[in-house]
């Protein structure tokens, strides 16, 4: 037999969570880590020779897939706590839109996309998918601090502040698509608002590249409760006919929210194969209400986890999203069972990979995959005993117990510090951002 090569790494950990096999827990395991992928899980006793200084030890914590932040506007972290409401359509109009109107540039989306990765690296997120204007930028930030991203590139109809129209948006996507086509941790997808501000031709017009490009198809879905009327008024059919006429309703579709679907229409998602992304903290921020994810789950969903905006959440951390999920699952249906903790943490990583077309590459610690993981600490009051280690990961440590974060194999936390991101310097930069922020909502409440 071959011997083996040695590997770069090795974690060891009191648990482990791979997720895959779904519901398992190891004990007292170490994973192998070499040229980024994970080799193989072994029980801590039977390391291979190697290295000292190549061993982690974490005698007290656990291991689990790097977290899958699979809907957010990572650059709206600028205008995290800005006040939302009192409705979706009435918040963007008369107050997301004009702020960013005054606010976006490629600054402005380097300094806010840097931010939210920082803090979502903090939190045990190791990919996330992104939706915003200058993605060329979000894409850069993103390749510069190792984290792996599925940038939407925004397809707008309409001149923006960064494109003048469908062509210019379409070309950039293609563009922007070409750039990053074989990276090992960018990638790119088509990022529609929603199906109320998009025309027949467009949708189909993306559904070709798409197809053609095997590219992931982001949209707003049935989010708030007026969606539906108004795309039937305006359209002369509902939101989700109009992606099925379409030929938009298949596995590369990334449906965020949802909150609004149908028993019937949830069916049909499920048919398709395409995705959900449930956000449940901006829906209750937003007053559009609580997703029927269990009646998903039970039709077939791939239903992964979102953060959203700051700008609606005000956080983005996935963890959280896992337990208010689970919450929120077992209050609505009166079951508490409806959501459990391994099931939860399955949407926050796997399903998220999944919903991305990254099921093959991440979400899961499986040998083969990438090594992106998240360790966290599981001692000190606020979380001991640790009887059931699912349970405790998504109801009672919360991202303040991630102590180290590893994406592709490469350390970019470490004992709760960012590795490669000069923090003192970002956060001098948000804070000029958070002041140009601040004239802008007073010029906008004085016009
Ligand atoms: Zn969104």
């Amino acid at each position: 037999m071959a011997e083996r090569a040695t590997p770069d790494l090795a974690i060891s950990a009191r648990w482990i969570l791979p997720v895959e096999p779904a519901g398992a827990t190891l004990e007292e395991h170490a994973v192998l880590v070499r040229g980024g992928r994970i080799e193989a899980i072994v029980p801590a006793d039977r390391l291979p020779p190697m290295d000292p200084e190549r061993i982690v030890s974490r005698p007290q914590h656990v291991l689990l897939p790097g977290l899958v932040n699979a809907h957010t506007h990572a650059a709206m972290s600028l205008l995290r706590a800005t006040t939302p409401g009192p409705a979706l359509d009435a918040w963007l109009r008369e107050r997301v839109w004009p702020l960013e109107a005054r606010l976006v540039s490629p600054d402005f989306v380097a300094d806010g996309t840097e931010l939210a990765i920082a803090e979502m690296l903090l939190g045990g997120i190791t990919c996330f998918a992104d939706m915003y204007f200058h993605p060329e930028v979000a894409a850069r930030v993103a390749r510069s601090s190792g984290v792996r991203a599925v940038i939407g590139v925004p397809i707008f109809e309409q001149a923006t502040r960064w494109t003048s129209g469908l062509d210019d948006s379409l070309g950039r996507c293609l563009e922007l698509h070409d750039r990053y086509r074989s990276d090992a941790l960018v990638g790119t997808s088509f990022a529609l608002h929603s199906s109320s501000l998009t025309t027949d031709a467009t949708l189909a017009h993306v559904r070709t590249l798409a197809d053609q490009l095997q590219c992931p198809v982001m949209i707003h879905l049935l989010e708030a409760a007026s969606e539906r009327p108004r795309v039937l008024r305006n359209h002369g059919r509902g939101p989700l006919e109009r992606l099925e006429a379409a030929g938009l309703l298949n596995d590369l579709l990334v449906a965020v929210h949802c909150v609004h679907a149908s028993a019937a229409e949830i069916e049909r998602i499920a048919h398709g194969g395409a995705s959900v992304v449930h956000c449940p903290a901006s829906n209750l921020r937003l007053g559009n209400g609580i997703a029927p994810v269990s009646t998903m789950r039970e039709a077939g969903v791939n239903v992964a986890l979102g953060t959203d905006g700051a700008a609606s959440n005000d956080s983005l951390d996935i963890l959280a999203e896992a337990r208010l999920a689970a919450l929120l699952a077992c209050g609505s249906t009166g079951n508490g069972h409806a959501l459990s903790a391994h099931e939860a943490l399955g949407m926050a990583t796997l399903a998220g990979a999944r919903s991305l077309g990254l099921a093959d590459v991440t979400g899961s610690l499986l040998p083969g995959k990438w090594a992106d993981i998240a360790c966290m600490a599981l001692h000190g009051p606020a979380i001991e005993p640790v009887t059931d280690v699912a349970e405790a990961v998504i109801h009672a440590a919360g991202r303040a117990a991630v102590s180290d974060v590893w994406i592709a194999g490469r350390c970019v936390v470490r004992d709760r510090r960012l590795v490669h991101i000069d923090t003192v310097d970002l956060m001098d930069r948000c804070r000029h951002q958070g002041a140009r922020v601040v004239a802008a909502l007073a010029a906008n409440a004085g016009q």
